[in-house]
C-alpha cells in the first residue's frame, strides 16, 4: 500500500472478478457470489493484502472470516440464486429469492426486535438497547456498517437492508435523557456495526453530551477497526482528532474502553495494528478484547493462548470468549459447547494469570450471558456447569445451574435441565418478564427512531 493508506470498500458484485480470486474454480466463485447476495460481504485492501495468507486459501482463517463460503448456504438454498445470477434474472426476481433465503436464517435471535427496547415516558426508544441494569447499548444511526464484514456476524440482517445514515440529533438527546433517568446505568456501550466507521466530528456529537452525566463511569466503543482498518487511529484525516476526543473522555473523569473485536493473533501482528494500539493507549483509553469462538477461524486453544498472550503484551485486556450465536450461517461456524469449554480451558492453562481475564465460553442468550464453567460428574451423571455472567434479573447472576451433558449441543435452548428438573431455575420468571415487555430492554437496528425523543428530551 502507498504511504497514506486510503480506505476503499470492496463489496458485492466485485467479488467474482477480484484478481486474488481468479485462480479459484469458476463454480466456487459463482457459489461465493450467490452467498454474497444473501449475507453481507465487504472487505478492503488492507485485509486482503496484509491479513490473508493467500497461499493457504481457502483454509486461511482470515479468508474464512471475511469471504463468503459456498457451504454457508445449503445447495438447495444456493442453486436458485446461482441460476438467477448466471441467467441474469431480473433484479426483482433475484431480490425475492434472496429475501426468502434470509428469512430461513433466524435473522433476529435472542428476541432482539421485540424485547429490551426501553421506554421513556412509555415511548419506545429505538436505537437503544437496555438489557442489563448497569449497561446501555447505543446504536448510532451512522455507525451501522464496518470496514469489512465478518461472515458470521450475528447482526448480519442490518447490513443487508437500506440504511438511513442521517445524523439524528434527537437520537443522542434521547440517549442522554434515558441515561440521566436511570441512575443505575454506569456504562454506555456505543456499538453497531462499527462506530469507528464514523467521522470523529460525528462521534464527538454522540460522546460529548454523555460526559455531562454524573453517574456514568465508562463509555465503551465496540469496534473491529483495529483488525480491519487500524489506519483509523493513525492515518485517516481525522485520526489525531479522534485521539484528542479519547483524551477528553479521560479529562471528564470517565473511562473510555475500546472493546476490540479480536478474532485471531494475526490481526494484532501487523505494524499498522501495533502502531494504532500504542496511540490509543497513549490517550489513557483501555482496550479490552473479545471475540466469538468460530470453527475454521479460531477453534484451537493455541490460537486463543497466542492471542491472549499477545494482547497482554501489547497492553490490552482480554474480556470475553463468546459462543457463536444461533443465527445466519451458524451451521458452518458453530462449535459444540463441550468442545468450546475444552478449548477455553486448554487455552487458559497455557497463559499467565494476567491473560486469564477473558470469561467464556459465554452465550448471549435471551435470559442473559451464560458461561459454561465446565463439565462435572455429579452422582454418576455428567453435567454442564453453567452460570449467568449477566442477566435480565440481576439476582440470577452468579448462581450455578446444571444441564445434562450433550456433546452435540451448541446453544442454551438445546440444554435440558439436569437431575430431572422440569425447567431451568430462571425460566418461569423469564416468561413473566418477557410477557411484561422484557424488563430493561434490547436492541434496535437502524430505525426511524427518536422522533419520539425530540418531544420529551
Ligand atoms: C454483553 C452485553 C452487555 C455488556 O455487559 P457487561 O457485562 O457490562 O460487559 C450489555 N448489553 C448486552 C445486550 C450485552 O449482550
Amino acid at each position: 500500500m502507498s504511504d497514506t493508506p486510503r480506505y476503499r470498500a470492496i463489496a458485492g458484485r466485485e467479488l467474482p472478478h477480484h484478481p486474488r480470486l481468479l485462480h479459484l474454480p469458476a463454480p466456487t466463485r459463482l457459489a461465493m457470489a450467490a452467498v454474497a447476495e444473501v449475507l453481507p460481504f465487504r472487505v478492503n485492501e488492507y485485509v486482503i493484502d496484509t491479513l490473508i495468507d493467500w497461499e493457504r486459501v481457502p483454509e486461511d482463517p482470515i479468508f474464512q472470516l471475511v469471504f463468503p463460503q459456498p457451504e454457508m448456504l445449503s445447495p438447495e438454498q444456493r442453486a436458485p440464486i446461482e441460476q438467477a445470477l448466471t441467467l441474469g434474472a431480473s433484479s426483482d426476481a433475484l431480490a425475492q429469492l434472496v429475501q426468502q433465503t434470509r428469512a430461513q436464517l433466524n435473522p433476529h435471535p435472542a428476541g432482539q426486535l421485540s424485547h429490551n427496547v426501553p421506554n421513556l415516558e412509555s415511548r419506545r426508544l429505538d436505537g437503544i438497547q437496555h438489557k442489563y441494569r448497569e449497561t446501555v447499548l447505543f446504536f448510532p444511526r451512522q455507525g451501522q456498517t464496518c470496514h469489512a464484514y465478518c461472515s458470521y456476524c450475528f447482526r448480519w440482517p442490518q447490513f443487508v437492508g437500506d440504511a438511513d445514515l442521517r445524523f439524528a440529533s434527537d437520537e443522542v438527546e434521547a440517549l442522554v435523557a434515558y441515561v440521566r433517568s436511570r441512575p443505575d446505568v454506569t456504562s454506555v456501550l456505543i456499538t453497531g456495526g462499527d462506530p469507528m466507521i464514523m467521522k470523529t466530528s460525528l462521534l464527538a456529537r454522540y460522546i460529548e453530551p454523555l460526559l455531562e452525566v454524573p453517574h456514568l463511569a465508562t463509555i465503551r466503543i465496540g469496534t473491529k477497526a483495529l483488525a480491519f482498518w487500524p489506519y483509523r487511529f493513525t492515518h485517516d484525516v481525522d485520526a489525531d482528532q479522534l485521539l484528542r476526543l479519547f483524551e477528553r473522555v479521560g479529562a471528564a473523569q470517565k473511562s473510555l474502553a475500546l472493546m476490540a473485536h479480536s478474532s485471531h493473533p494475526r490481526e494484532l501482528e501487523t505494524q499498522a495494528a501495533q502502531a494504532a494500539i500504542a496511540r490509543i493507549r497513549s490517550t489513557g483509553a483501555v482496550i479490552r478484547t473479545q471475540a466469538p469462538l468460530i470453527r475454521r477461524v479460531n477453534d484451537d486453544p493455541t490460537i486463543w493462548a497466542d492471542k491472549w498472550r499477545l494482547e497482554v503484551q501489547l497492553g490490552m485486556v482480554p474480556y470475553y470468549m463468546f459462543v457463536e450465536r444461533d443465527t445466519g450461517p451458524r451451521g458452518y461456524f458453530e462449535v459444540p459447547l463441550a468442545k468450546a469449554v475444552q478449548i477455553y480451558q486448554e487455552a487458559t492453562r497455557q497463559v499467565s494469570g494476567l491473560a486469564r481475564t477473558a470469561r467464556g465460553p459465554s452465550m448471549s442468550a435471551t435470559p442473559g450471558k451464560v458461561v459454561v464453567d465446565g463439565v462435572a460428574e455429579i452422582g454418576g451423571k455428567r453435567v454442564f456447569v453453567l452460570r449467568f455472567l449477566q442477566a435480565r434479573r440481576p439476582d440470577w447472576v452468579g448462581r450455578p445451574f446444571f444441564a445434562e451433558y450433550d456433546p452435540k449441543a451448541t446453544w442454551l435452548d438445546q440444554l435440558r435441565p439436569a437431575f430431572g428438573a422440569p425447567e431451568h431455575f430462571y425460566e418461569r420468571e423469564l416468561g413473566q418478564l418477557l410477557s411484561a415487555g422484557g424488563g430493561f430492554s434490547e436492541p434496535i437496528l437502524r430505525r426511524r427512531a427518536l422522533q419520539l425523543m425530540g418531544e420529551v428530551a
